[in-house]
Parts: structure tokens; C-alpha cells; sequence
């Protein structure tokens, strides 16, 4: 019997843009529902944006919107992306609606009336200012272990040590600032040990019916090993589903008991008849893909949250786990902004269905993968233009130009059907079992077998001199330009549906496939891949350096503001503050005079020098000035300092802080050329640099920043004069100028 097929990819948080990392998910979940469909299983794909939780409630509340328009707003640009990927959902939904209440409230009781569920009070932080509960990560402080100023709650970034919020000192609010107090609160917690035995004897079969990923057996089994533990459910928030238990009013469900259901709730909202789905393991097969980091989400706790109802339910057949998609050297991250993210991919103008090529050829099945623009250059120009597209062209060109159009009648050449058939069965079976890069790459094999046969038949010779063979070619490599574009359809749907005009619209489905007959007469046919030239190619690997923040400030700087599209607006407005913004806010810099100067003892580049900084003692800083200043040429006078640096220790020297400079070195230059102290005589030392039209807010100076950090947020010389973003810097009434380096950066 033909199981039906449901299909889902793992939820997207909804409060931020997809980068390529997070859209292979939901691209490989369409690429196996487009091959199940286009093999007459009857199928269906759901997804949607996961919508509740503490990270949706607190970004609502700093934006000074409510939960749900922050989710409208960003569920629009999802829903964006995912049509211009050319995603074939079944029903793409959304988690925030009156289905998931009900099948999440269904679910609990009757996990609850099986005596999973049980009570406990915990102890835990209260802003009484925000009148809520802070999530351990929304809880800021001292870090006991190093003593960092800024560590969160669950963990101190500075020192990597993974915190209680109870140990911070001078614990504060994220959001308001205040001091939380401890609070008892009273919580619900699912017995995960009281489920393990019928988890484990529904895991013995289903990881072998469903031949799951050896990452996930592994990361399954070493979850289990560890111990599991009563899991809490409930938090206090008021974005989420209410608890519906006496004693609980005003507590909702924790986001990782909510999302998973957001599978049949979002099937809810698509049928009625959605029990036939998720209520019939008898004729259905669930394939979830997901990427790594959620496998115990999907084999333990969404299947124990099932099995715990003491109901039927359609579980998890097969898991298609990847690993991680890096980012030419480093990680896609969402919150630093680095990477390309699904709006940037299309404002490339590259079609989306190379973006699909290339993630699928690379797709991180077995180990991480890297993108890299060099790779994603090469391997779209060798096999979508080079081997795919130059078959397709030269075999239909060929057709057009010395049959008028008409396939050749022809006798079968077995020996070719055979291998065709043989590639053929094989691609079909890893399409089965969702192996997509190997299905993508024995498609590609088979398209440049076929590019083999064409140059070694020679058909341009021996349409004259053996034209019953040159006939036999030809029409056999029509028919597997058919194949290949019935094959291809679930990975690069575009390109199918232009060969298949090409070939006159004939019939396409997979049973087609090793048939050769149904073609009379085929149509014009066009290039269906451009060429991505170099300079085009590096072009976008400079516009995607660094992060979004970055690239802001460079289209800005470049008066590029227009190429904006409306997505990347609105994403800054919600998610991004200005350079001058976040330069108020996070840096102090302040004039200070030169007292004393010496060499260092241990460096022959570097300065140290006493600075006055209008405070009772003086300050030390190290700076490499020597290659460039005079002792006499910086003594007595006032510089620039950023105030609010962490100490850092030079060749065993404490510098608190770091002077100006400006330099005008390009980018990759070892040498560096002119390099300006930046200085302000006219003001007193203590003074504070301020940049008009954008107040610093009232309060003591920002918290002590890293270095990096203070890279994040670049200054420049531009015409000679100081800026940020677009902005001046001023310090007692006169802007801070430069006069050797006109344009460079300010560090
Ligand atoms: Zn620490
Ligand atoms: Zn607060």
C-alpha cells in the first residue's frame, strides 16, 4: 500500500529574518513534498512561524508594540521569502491561533488525567517595574566568576561559565533596568522518566522504520543516557497558550511544549479532515526535517508528549537532521546579522532557482558545509550552465536546426535505455529516502553522461555520413532531457518548467521516466542559465561582508539608502537602531590631555602615556604611536579617549582606554600610511564628544564596552571631518577635524 505522505520542516522563530543556514529546512521539506506529489503520493506539507514565547513578548515590549503585531510584521516577510524560494507549502500557518489553544490545551489534559503532569514551586526573578517574570536570559549582572559587568542570566559571554540569575551580582532587569526581586512561583513539569518506556519501545522500530540520521540515533541516545528529567511546561508570560488548570491562571505553556503541536494546529487550520493526517499511522508516513540542534525536540519531547495522551497518533517515520550551513568563515548568525538572508538572496537578481541548486548540491547532510561565493560561482557555472543547461541547449538546438523540430523516428538503443533506467531507479531510491544531495548530484551525473554521449557520437558528422545513428542519438537525448527535467522539477522548479515548454508540454510525471515516447515535435528552446561573472560575484562577496549593521552603515555612508528595498527598512526599524544611536548609547569619548610620555620597555611601536581625563587620578593608555609621533609632538596635548573601554593590558602594560586616530590605510594593506592623532586643544579635558541631534540619554556613562564592540560601530574622516553614520563629532561647540588623512577610518 502507497502510505500518504506528511511532511513538515521545522518551525521558523518568527522574530527575524531566514539566512540561508535557517532556509534549508523548509526548502529541503519542499523539495521531497514536490518529488512525493510529482510521484502520486497524496501529500501534504505544513509549516508556519512558531509565534509564542518570551523572545516575541520582550522584543514587543522594548519595540513598544503588542506580541501580535510584532508577529504580523514578521510573519509578511517570511511568507515573502518562502514565495520567492518558490516553496510549495500545502498550508504555510502561524502557531498564534484558536487551534493550537485547543489541540495544546487537548494534548496537556490528557497527558495531565495520565498523571504525567505534576506541581512545583520554584523561586524565581520578578521585575516589579515590568510587573513580569524574567527569563533567565533577560536577567542582567555581575558575573561572580569573572566579574564582567554585562553577564546574562543563563550564561556569562565574557567567561563562558553557565550561570543561575540567582548568582549575578546586582542582578537588573534587560528591559527596564531595575532590580528584580525573588518571587515563588508555581510551575507544572512533565514526567519525561515516567514516558520513557513507551518512548523507548515506539524509538526501537521508528529509528529503524524510518532509517533515521545517525546524527539523531546519536543525539537521541546520548539525551536519554544523560537522564532525563521532569521537564518544566508552564512560564510566566502573557504571550503563549493559557494553562488550563486551577491554581495556574495567568501562566501560559513554555514554547518548546507549544511549537511541535504547531504541526497539527497548523493542519487544523488547513482541514477539517486533518485526523485522516495526524490520527491514521495505519496510511501515513510523518518525515520531519529539521536541523540538528532541534533532534531531541522532535524524537523525545514532541513523541513523548503523544505517547503520554494514551492516544493514537500519526509519529515521527523519518527525521532528515542537517548539520550546520556556515558563512564563508564563520557562522550564520541572526542576531549579529552576518550572512545572506533570504531578502538579500533576492536582491542579488540571481534566480532563485540557483540559490536552490547550490544549497541542495551542498547540502549539509553528513558534516557542516561552508558557503562560500567562490564555490557558489563555480559550481553554478559548471553544472546548472556547463553541464544541465549546455545539454538541454546543444540537444534541442540541434532537434530545431536538422529535424525542423520533429524527433527522428529511430530504432531503441538498449544499451543507452539501460543505464539511463539504471541512474534512473537509483536517483528514485535516495529521493525515497530523502537523500536529496545524492538524488541532486546522480541527476547532475546523468546530465553530463548524456553531454558524453552527445560529443563522442559526434551527430554534426554523422548526420551525414551515418544519419540512422546520428537519428538514434538525437531522439534518445531528447527523451532524457525529458527525464532530467522531470527529475530536476522538485530541486529547480523554474528551470522545469522550461524545458518542459521547450519540449512542447508533454506529460511529466515520474512514471514517465525510461519511457521513450510522448514527444512529436518540440519548440523553440533559450539559455537557460546566465553565466556569474567574476566581477559580479566579488561585487556581491564585498556587499555581504560583515554584518547587516555594517553593510547598513557602508549603503548609508555610500548614499545608497534607496536601494533598500521595504523589507530591509522595516527589518532596521524593528530590529537595528542607527549608527548615531547606537553610538550614544554604547560609547563615551572623552578629551584628555597628555601629562607624561614614555616608550614601553618592551615594544619598540608603543607609547605609554599618563592622561588627565578630569577625574581625581590619572589614567594610563598604550598606543602605538611611535613609528608616527614624536614624544614632544604629543606631550600637552589633548586627545581623544574612549572613555568607556575595558581595560586591556598591552605587552604587560594596563591601558584604560584607547586615543583616536585616524588612518587611511586600504583595507588589506600591511603598511600602513598616514596615520592622524585626532586632537581637541580647545576643550577641557573631561569634556564629553557629542554628536547634535542625538542626546546622550541622562544617567551615568554606558557600560564598559570590548573593543570589538567598539569596532562595531565605526567612525570616519570624511572631507576632513569626523563623523559617525553621517554625523559630526562635536566637544565643546567645534566639530573634530583631521588635516592629513581626508577619508580613512577613525580607530
Ligand atoms: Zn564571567
Ligand atoms: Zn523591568
Amino acid at each position: 500500500m502507497k502510505k500518504k505522505k506528511l511532511i513538515t520542516s521545522a518551525l521558523p522563530y518568527v522574530n527575524n529574518i531566514p539566512h540561508l543556514g535557517n532556509l534549508i529546512q523548509v526548502l529541503s521539506a519542499d523539495v521531497f513534498a514536490r518529488f512525493c506529489r510529482v510521484k502520486g503520493y497524496e501529500t501534504l506539507y505544513v509549516c508556519g512561524t512558531d509565534e509564542y514565547g518570551t523572545a516575541t513578548e520582550t522584543r514587543a515590549l522594548e519595540e513598544g508594540v503588542t506580541p501580535e503585531e510584532l508577529c504580523d510584521h514578521y510573519y509578511k516577510i517570511h511568507t515573502e521569502i518562502y514565495e520567492w524560494f518558490n516553496i510549495n507549502f500545502d498550508k504555510w500557518g502561524r502557531t498564534s491561533t484558536p487551534e493550537q489553544t485547543e489541540i495544546v490545551q487537548h494534548i496537556f489534559h490528557k497527558c495531565d488525567e495520565a498523571g504525567l503532569i505534576r506541581e512545583d514551586t520554584i523561586n524565581q526573578l520578578f521585575c516589579e517595574s515590568c510587573d513580569r517574570f524574567l527569563a533567565d536570559r533577560y536577567v542582567l549582572g555581575e558575573c561572580p566568576f569573572c566579574g564582567s559587568e554585562n553577564a546574562r542570566g543563563d550564561q556569562c559571554e565574557d567567561c563562558g561559565k553557565l550561570l543561575d540569575p540567582t548568582e549575578l551580582v546586582n542582578p537588573r532587569c534587560s528591559t527596564c533596568g531595575k532590580e528584580p526581586v525573588g518571587r515563588d512561583t508555581k510551575h507544572l513539569y512533565l514526567d519525561l522518566p515516567k514516558v520513557l518506556p513507551k518512548l523507548l519501545e515506539w524509538m526501537d522500530t521508528a529509528s529503524v522504520d524510518g532509517f533515521w540520521a545517525r546524527n539523531a540515533i546519536q543525539m537521541t541516545k546520548s539525551w536519554i543516557r544523560d537522564g532525563l528529567k521532569e521537564r518544566c511546561i508552564t512560564r510566566d508570560l502573557k504571550w503563549g497558550i493559557p494553562v488550563p488548570k486551577e491554581g495556574f491562571e495567568g501562566k501560559v505553556f513554555y514554547v518548546w511544549f507549544d511549537a511541535p503541536i504547531g504541526y497539527i494546529s497548523i493542519t487544523m487550520t488547513h482541514t477539517d479532515k486533518w485526523e485522516d493526517w495526524w490520527r491514521n499511522p495505519e496510511e501515513v508516513e510523518l518525515f520531519q526535517f529539521i536541523g540538528k540542534d532541534n533532534i531531541p525536540f522532535h524524537t523525545v519531547i514532541f513523541p513523548s508528549s503523544l505517547l503520554g495522551t494514551g492516544e493514537k497518533w500519526t509519529m515521527l517515520h523519518h527525521m532528515s537532521s542537517t548539520e550546520y550551513l556556515n558563512y564563508e568563515d564563520g557562522k550564520f548568525s541572526k542576531s549579529k546579522g552576518i550572512g545572506v538572508f533570504g531578502t538579500d538572496a533576492r536582491d542579488t537578481g540571481i534566480p532563485s532557482d540557483v540559490w536552490r541548486f547550490y544549497i541542495f548540491y551542498n547540502r549539509p547532510e553528513k558534516s557542516d558545509y561552508q558557503f562560500s561565493w567562490k564555490d557558489f560561482q563555480e559550481k553554478a557555472n559548471s553544472e546548472l550552465l556547463g553541464n544541465l543547461g549546455n545539454l538541454v541547449n546543444r540537444t534541442l538546438i540541434f532537434v530545431n536546426k536538422f529535424y525542423d523540430g520533429k524527433i527522428p523516428e529511430a530504432a531503441d538503443d538498449s544499451a543507452m535505455i539501460d543505464k539511463i533506467r539504471e541512474y534512473e531507479a537509483k536517483i528514485t531510491e535516495h529521493l525515497e529516502k530523502a537523500q536529496l544531495r545524492d538524488a541532486l548530484r546522480k541527476i547532475l551525473f546523468l546530465s553530463s553522461f548524456g553531454n558524453k554521449v552527445f560529443q563522442e557520437g559526434e551527430p554534426w558528422k554523422t548526420r551525414n555520413t551515418e544519419p540512422a545513428s546520428a537519428a538514434i542519438l538525437i531522439k534518445h537525448l531528447v527523451y532524457l532531457v525529458r527525464d532530467l527535467a522531470i527529475m530536476i522539477e522538485p530541486f529547480i522548479p523554474d528551470t522545469c518548467a522550461k524545458i518542459t515548454s521547450f519540449l512542447g508540454n508533454p506529460e511529466m510525471g515520474w512514471e514517465k521516466l525510461g519511457e521513450f515516447d510522448g514527444i512529436d515535435k518540440i519548440g523553440e528552446s533559450e539559455i537557460l542559465f546566465k553565466k556569474l561573472e567574476d566581477d559580479f560575484i566579488s561585487g556581491l562577496r564585498d556587499k555581504f561582508a560583515g554584518s547587516q549593521a555594517e553593510r547598513a552603515a557602508k549603503e548609508a555612508s555610500e548614499g545608497k539608502v534607496t536601494e533598500n528595498t521595504p523589507e530591509r527598512k522595516s527589518e532596521n526599524k524593528v530590529e537595528e537602531k542607527s549608527l548615531e544611536e547606537q553610538f550614544v548609547e554604547k560609547v563615551d569619548l572623552r578629551v584628555a590631555k597628555i601629562t607624561a610620555i614614555e616608550r614601553h620597555p618592551e615594544a619598540d611601536k608603543l607609547y605609554i602615556e599618563t592622561i588627565d581625563v578630569g577625574e581625581e587620578e590619572p589614567r594610563q593608555i598604550v598606543s602605538g604611536l611611535v613609528p608616527y609621533y614624536k614624544e614632544e609632538e604629543l606631550l600637552n596635548r589633548n586627545i581623544i579617549l574612549v572613555y568607556n573601554l575595558k581595560p586591556a593590558k598591552l605587552r604587560g602594560v594596563k591601558s584604560q582606554g584607547m586615543l583616536l586616530a585616524a588612518d587611511n590605510t586600504p583595507e588589506g594593506s600591511e603598511e600602513r600610511c598616514d596615520v592622524e592623532v585626532i586632537f581637541a586643544d580647545w576643550a577641557e579635558p573631561g569634556a564629553r564628544i557629542n554628536l547634535p541631534g542625538n542626546p546622550v540619554p541622562e544617567g551615568d556613562s554606558p557600560k564598559k564596552l570590548k573593543v570589538n564592540h567598539f569596532f562595531n560601530i565605526p567612525l570616519k574622516t570624511e572631507g576632513n571631518i569626523v563623523k559617525v553614520g553621517e554625523t559630526a563629532l562635536e566637544v565643546s561647540g567645534k566639530t573634530l577635524k583631521t588635516t592629513i588623512v581626508t577619508e580613512g577610518d577613525v580607530g
